[in-house]
């Protein structure tokens, strides 16, 4: 029985923990992201004088099997115990790892607010996670995810048309990057500078195949230096433009 009353159903959702923090004496207030439910908040009542309930599962990064009361009080879910399914120690392993996972659970709590549903931004969260903890390189990881996620956010980037002429695009010749339109522009409409950063048709396609693409596919994407190169600008005008904002942890980034 717990202390919100003995009839609250329980559920249990496979979850990843977005943020921990000390709450009141001895409780912790998580911040979790389910397959189910989307991002949701609770408190783990006693959690830090007890871990007999949630034991090594209540961690940054972590997937679990959460179980939580459904009847909220506030805001709040009651927390009644984890199972730890993966820590994903390899992505603990270095800064640059953990501090590209704190990138990509930042940028799934602007783009996923409370409640909001997403089995597409789960898995790929999980298949990041898994291609972070195996060491995939950072910066491939880092571009899939950006590119998928503002996707699935409904911020897609239009790489179908030219957004200033309307000539479709053929998937030939170079075409640049308009931030305040989220759209491509062709040489015709718009001269490459910083702003306008320019891409080669192999580097739209691989964009175009990675908002597309299912989640699964984070670790097939097969991009060559000069698409990774091309690609990062145009996602960090994207991103920043979109949000209105840099992510706090983008200054942590070295890639
Ligand atoms: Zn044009």
């Amino acid at each position: 029985m717990c202390k919100w009353g003995a009839n609250v159903e329980m559920h249990i959702s496979q979850s990843f923990i977005m943020r921990i923090k000390e709450f009141g004496e001895s409780d912790l207030l998580v911040t979790f992201f389910t397959s189910d439910k989307g991002r949701l908040k609770g408190v783990a009542k006693g959690a830090r004088r007890s871990k007999k309930r949630f034991a090594n599962c209540l961690d940054l990064f972590c997937l679990t099997n959460l179980e939580y009361g459904l009847q909220k009080r506030g805001d709040l879910y009651f927390l009644n115990s984890c199972k730890l399914i993966h820590g994903f120690p390899g992505l603990r392993s270095d800064f640059s790892s953990l501090s590209l996972a704190s990138y990509m659970i930042e940028l799934t709590e602007i783009l996923f607010p409370q409640n909001v549903v997403d089995t597409n931004m789960f898995e790929l969260l999980q298949k990041s996670f898994t291609a972070l903890d195996r060491g995939t390189r950072n910066d491939v990881l880092r571009i899939v995810f950006e590119a998928k996620a503002m996707s699935l956010g409904g911020y897609g980037i239009n790489l179908e048309k030219c957004c200033k002429c309307g000539r479709p695009y053929a998937g030939t010749g170079r075409a640049v990057f308009m931030r305040n339109r989220g759209a491509i522009a062709c040489l015709n409409c718009e001269k490459e500078t910083s702003g306008c950063p320019g891409m080669a048709p192999d580097a739209i396609k691989g964009l175009r195949s990675m908002q597309t693409m299912p989640g699964d596919h984070v670790e097939k994407m097969s991009l060559t230096e000069e698409n990774i190169r091309e690609i990062r600008p145009v996602l960090k005008l994207h991103t920043e433009y979109r949000l209105g904002k840099r992510l706090k942890s983008a200054k942590y980034l070295d890639i």
